[in-house]
């Protein structure tokens, strides 16, 4: 630490920041390193599956990606996404994300079990690489998928942040036949006027809008008032970070029996996901 302080101060004077430098530290950690991680599987795609509340089965997956850094162990996607989309570096990440869930939806589909898989996709991706659409219809297709196994997540603040380069790559993603969902949907300053703009299969409302600060009772009757709304509107809706059964029951009795969260299962290495499949064993807890 001494070390890293004088060589702090001998590079930028007397003026420092530790914690900007340790946070300088870390980003250079992770893209200097990620490169190398990528190929000796310090990152790896975890699964969270996704249910049906109502016919308690599991019904597709999410992709989240975690890594086991060689100098700093096991780091959150809320440590490094930041990082890498910040240096343009997330491409790269999430390409390697995309092909590992290709290779493994197809070893499922071999396998009898045909899941849909979610995937995220970063607002820099699209920045990157113009024929984005493109390029995820030929991965599906090298892999011998359907595009419709592959649902594009993308979160409510790149559609905000911006709305038209985001709602032309819906439109070209849903052409070829993927389904998109609007990532984080109350999380943030959310808008009813994105959910008339914005054209997508699925609303992914975020649970946080219930046990975030606020009236609860005030929050329920927003919730409720949303799963109409986007029932409506002809799109589905899923919720994620469904944490407790009054949860589940909450929102299958308003009309959302899609979910996502901690009561059901957490994330988990593609082993375990896999030892899951294999029992059968899709039956979900009921409360
Ligand atoms: P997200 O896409 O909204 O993913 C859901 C996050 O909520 C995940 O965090 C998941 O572990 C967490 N979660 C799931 N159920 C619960 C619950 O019941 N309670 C709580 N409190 N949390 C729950 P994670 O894996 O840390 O990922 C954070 C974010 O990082 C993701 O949010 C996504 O925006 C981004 N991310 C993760 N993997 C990737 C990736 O491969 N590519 C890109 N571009 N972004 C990724
Ligand atoms: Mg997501
Ligand atoms: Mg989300």
């Amino acid at each position: 630490m001494w070390t890293t302080c004088s060589t702090a101060r001998a590079l930028h004077g007397g003026d420092y920041n530790p914690d900007q430098w340790e946070k300088g530290r870390l980003a250079a950690d992770i893209v200097s390193h990620l490169p190398l991680a990528l190929q000796s599987g310090e990152v790896e795609v975890w699964y969270q599956p996704q249910v049906n509340y109502d016919a308690g089965k599991v019904t597709g997956v999410e992709a989240l990606c975690r890594w086991d850094h060689d100098k700093l162990g096991w780091l959150l996607p809320s440590e490094f996404i930041p990082v890498l989309e910040e240096s343009g570096l997330i491409y790269d990440l999430d390409r390697f994300v995309w092909e590992k869930v290709c290779q493994d939806l197809r070893r499922w589909n071999e396998r009898g079990k045909r899941l849909s898989a979610s995937v995220n996709l970063a607002r820099n991706d699209i920045l990157k690489d113009d024929n984005i659409a493109g390029h995820l219809y030929d991965l599906v297709k090298s892999h011998g998928l359907s595009p419709d196994q592959l649902r594009v997540e993308i979160t409510e603040t790149a559609y905000v942040e911006d709305p038209a380069l985001l709602i032309a790559t819906t439109m070209k993603l849903r052409e070829l036949g993927f389904a998109v969902e609007m990532d984080d949907f109350g999380s943030g300053y959310s808008s009813l006027h994105m959910l008339k703009e914005v054209p997508v299969d699925r609303i992914k409302l975020d649970m946080n809008f219930l046990t975030g600060t606020g009236d609860p009772e005030k929050g329920r009757a927003v919730v409720s008032k949303m799963i109409e709304l986007v029932s409506l509107l002809g799109m589905d809706m899923i919720a994620e970070g469904v944490e407790t059964v009054e949860q589940a029951h909450f929102l299958q009795e308003r009309g959302c029996s899609e979910m996502q969260g901690y009561y059901f299962y957490k994330p988990m290495p593609v082993s375990d996901f896999e030892a899951v499949l294999e029992k059968g064993d899709f039956a979900v807890k009921r409360g």
